[in-house]
């Protein structure tokens, strides 16, 4: 049984683009590796799986590695506590949420609290305060994000979110997205944690001292998605595989808490365009000493397909491809290489435009280079995201 090393490019597909001279990003990138993998391996396209308007990155990722959606999805808040490292249990309800600023009148003035670096001492005044016999956990993330979990009994993550993506207008309430009981509950106890939480928020010695240096107080918490989580079988023991990740992310490092994959730290992988690429793919190379298949995220392709830098996402594939030829030489390897979305820099969103793969370390086939068009003409053809992980354990192609 060969080896399996799962690159994911997050939101790597792309559409022409004019000023590239009508070529997506990854045509006109100059990828000689990309392109060395894609000769000697075998190519197609793969359609992700999406449900509602558009392919989400967790949702896209699950059915990429053979669960069925139907059954497994969960919402991004429990991805998120679990990418932060925080304790989730079977009852408990996740959210993610961002420290805002809001006004006397609870409308929002931003929604990151001018990006506040550092949190901890905001997340330690509110971490486990208790309202009606629900525990408030708070888990720090990344700047001005933070996890909550509320863990007691009678709750339902069938709640509204607390935060419309918009500033501006008044803090959205909490309510109940069914007739019941518990959604009623949920929503009652989380809108008085919001109150209290703004209460001791803009008192707060830092808080204070940051509207003295005419920066914004980190005076609220906005709160959205609200998950459970479903304890869906282990990658492992799904495949057969023992399984390891190496992200920069949040979400992604929740994605592999949730399959059960242990999780490669690297120092300075950061889920931007400043991570630490080399590193990543050496853990990576390094990881299948051990491991039977690894999970490699790299994130930066899907940041600038949303800010429409479409030059950006260009040179960092160049990036990518740079550090490739160090997996070159690894033996009875299977080296995949595909995207979870597309993100075209033109539509600045996810799209469900399918994606290019290529699998490098069993068949070959006449694709040359690694592109969206390239790719179509390839052996694997086009395939579904949710049967590609049978095919690549296969060699199906
Ligand atoms: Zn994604």
């Amino acid at each position: 049984m060969k080896k399996i090393l799962f690159i994911i490019l997050d939101g790597l597909g792309d559409r022409p683009i004019k000023e590239l001279g009508n070529k997506t990003p990854l045509e006109a990138a100059k990828t000689p590796n990309f392109d060395f993998l894609a000769s000697n391996g075998v190519c197609g396209l793969i359609k992700p799986v999406y449900q509602g308007s558009f392919p989400s990155s967790k949702d896209a990722h699950l059915s990429l590695f053979g669960y069925d959606l139907k059954k497994w999805r969960m919402n991004r808040g429990v991805f998120e506590v679990l990418g932060i490292g925080m304790d989730l249990k079977k009852e408990d309800i996740a959210l993610r949420g961002n420290f805002s600023t809001v006004d006397s009148n609870f409308k929002i003035i931003d929604r990151r609290a001018g990006r506040i670096p550092d949190t901890k001492p905001l997340v330690k005044a509110l971490h486990g305060m208790t309202i009606q016999g629900v525990k408030f956990l708070l888990g720090i993330g990344v700047s001005y994000r933070l996890g909550i979990i509320l863990r007691g009994k009678y709750l339902s993550d069938k709640i509204s979110d607390g935060d419309f993506h918009k500033a501006g207008i008044k803090a959205p309430k909490i309510l109940a997205k069914e007739n019941r009981k518990e959604a009623k509950f949920t929503a009652k106890v989380l809108n008085e944690f919001l109150l209290k939480s703004h209460q001791i928020l803009k008192n707060h010695p830092l808080n204070k001292k940051r509207i003295k240096k005419g920066q914004l107080p980190a005076n609220y918490i906005l709160v959205r998605t609200a998950g459970k989580l479903k304890k869906l079988p282990s990658f492992e023991k799904k495949w057969k595989l023992k399984s390891c990740c190496v992200a920069g992310g949040v979400l992604y490092k929740g994605i592999a808490n949730v399959f059960k994959m242990d999780l490669i730290r690297v120092k300075e992988a950061t889920g931007k365009s400043d991570t630490n690429l080399q590193g990543k793919i050496k853990a990576a190379k390094k990881s299948l000493n051990k491991y039977d298949f690894c999970y490699l995220h790299i994130k930066a392709t899907d940041n600038f397909s949303h800010d429409g830098d479409f030059l950006g996402k260009k040179k960092f594939i160049e990036k990518v491809d740079k550090n490739l030829p160090i997996l070159f030489n690894m033996k009875n390897t299977l080296i995949v290489v595909t995207g979870d979305h597309s993100t075209p820099c033109k539509v600045k969103e996810h799209t469900a435009d399918p994606l290019p793969v290529l699998v490098f370390g069993s068949k070959k086939d006449e694709v040359r280079k690694f592109s969206e068009k390239e790719c179509a003409k390839g052996k694997i053809g086009r395939i579904k995201s949710f049967g590609f992980m049978k095919k690549v354990l296969t060699c199906n192609f």
